[in-house]
């Protein structure tokens, strides 16, 4: 006998638990019934054995070897949208799957407009010297630094209770259910930052996991709606949050008691500008906040043009080095520091595209949601400068973090910021972030 829940959602109000689980789960079985099980095998089986090239190739520099993967990947990433067809950009389906409800022309206008902003930025500023970070070098204890990563985070509202802190190769934050959703960090003893700002990071996510409604846990709306939007919380709480001055007017002090012998000389401006340094690097994951989104929307327009059939794959080494010359100005002569440093193509879901945008647009997500939040509670700066991050917490947990996945990312942007997704507020924050730490006029 066939059961339609059609007719009871439609009776219940659009953002009722029930209507949009079953809104939900109606749309997930149409995506996972379009994928035929022989295809998500061979997807499988490539991305391991690519994973397992590219562990050895990267480091020997060799391109030649993982093209016949980078192809094939290719291949199966036009075979992925195909189960999806009609599509208005072969890129779509990847990119819905990341983030559902966005295409690619939503993203490229979305990134069209920040990187025309954002160059000037980054050029204005690589003009400067570059700060010293000679502070941020020494020697940092592991317990101390876990401890004092641990008591900042649990300040943010990390429930320790439901999770814990433990030491991994590369962090990230896994959920085994709603009372268990621990967090990574690595701590690199002669350097202070890394270990700090990856558990800050890992922590945004898990907040947000710790933050669903209880009555969500267990079905198919009991985590973060997108790969953005989650991104979003890592980013807000690592860098708005975490890089910014109101934080450190609390805890430089507090820092200063842990490492008295590290700290004790420098001031509390040279310590902000170390942790805030902005400097044209050749690799993404050590880029900073400003320059950061340059490496993603390289990523994104590369692998679109990969996937369209424009760049073939044999050009992608040069593609690349033609495009950081362009926006970043500098390249690497080599692939290791190119085309191969990051695992997205040669391993994952054994697709190309879909991936990186979402860290972009966790960015830019990361500052409108916290100007939305300080624009109803304007008192969270100043709660912050006192080490408070209840008011902003709990702004987020009820306009985000309750939710899960009842609300496309789209909807949840509109509900919680009263606009669409927009890089205004980022732009803004970053303006006035690096304009007052560089003394630049950044105005648009
Ligand atoms: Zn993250």
């Amino acid at each position: 006998m066939k059961v339609s829940c059609g007719p009871y959602a439609a009776g219940q109000p659009y953002d009722s638990d029930e209507a949009s689980l079953i809104r939900t789960a109606r749309r997930d079985f149409a995506k996972a019934i379009k994928l035929p099980s022989a295809y998500v095998a061979r997807a499988s089986a490539l991305a391991s054995t690519s994973y397992d090239a590219w562990t050895r190739a990267r480091p020997a520099n060799d391109f030649a070897t993982m093209l016949p993967f980078l192809e094939k990947a290719v291949d199966l990433s036009r075979e992925y949208a195909g189960f999806f067809a009609p599509y208005q950009h072969v890129a779509d389906p990847l990119i819905d799957a990341a983030e559902e409800g966005m295409t690619t022309a939503s993203v490229r206008s979305l990134f069209a407009g920040l990187r025309s902003e954002l160059i000037p930025i980054v050029c204005a500023i690589a003009d400067q010297p570059v700060p010293g970070d000679g502070c941020l070098h020494g020697s940092f204890s592991e317990p101390k630094q876990l401890e004092f990563s641990l008591s900042v985070v649990k300040q943010f509202g990390y429930d320790t209770d439901r999770g814990r802190l433990d030491k991994t190769h590369h962090p990230f934050c896994a959920k085994f259910s709603a009372g268990d959703v621990r967090i990574t960090t690595r701590v690199d003893e002669k350097h202070f930052g890394d270990a700090l700002f990856s558990t800050m990071h890992e922590a945004g996510h898990a907040l947000y996991e710790q933050g669903v409604a209880a009555a969500l846990a267990g079905t198919p709306l009991g985590s973060g709606t997108s790969a953005g939007v989650h991104e979003s919380q890592s980013r807000l709480w690592e860098n708005v949050v975490g890089r910014g001055r109101a934080f450190w007017e609390h805890y430089y002090p507090v820092l200063r008691n842990t490492f008295p012998d590290q700290f004790r000389q420098i001031g509390f401006e040279t310590f902000y500008r170390a942790i805030n340094r902005v400097q044209r690097s050749l690799i993404r994951t050590d880029a900073d906040e400003v320059t950061y989104n340059l490496h993603i929307m390289m990523r994104f327009d590369l692998e679109v043009e990969l996937l369209e059939g424009h760049l073939r794959i044999k050009d992608l080494p040069e593609a690349w080095r033609a495009r950081m010359r362009a926006d970043l100005g500098l390249a690497s002569a080599d692939d290791r520091d190119g085309c191969l440093q990051d695992v997205h193509w040669y391993g994952g879901t054994g697709t190309v595209g879909g991936g990186f945008q979402s860290y972009t647009i966790g960015n830019i997500l990361s500052a409108q949601f916290y100007a939305a939040a300080v624009k109803a509670l304007p008192n969270i700066p100043l709660e912050i400068a006192k080490g408070e991050f209840a008011t902003l917490h709990g702004w987020l947990r009820e306009q985000l973090y309750q939710h899960g996945r009842k609300f496309q990312s789209s909807e949840v942007v509109m509900r919680a910021t009263g606009g669409p997704m927009s890089t205004t507020p980022y732009l803004a924050y970053l303006r006035a972030k690096y304009g007052e730490l560089y003394r630049l006029e950044l105005a648009p």
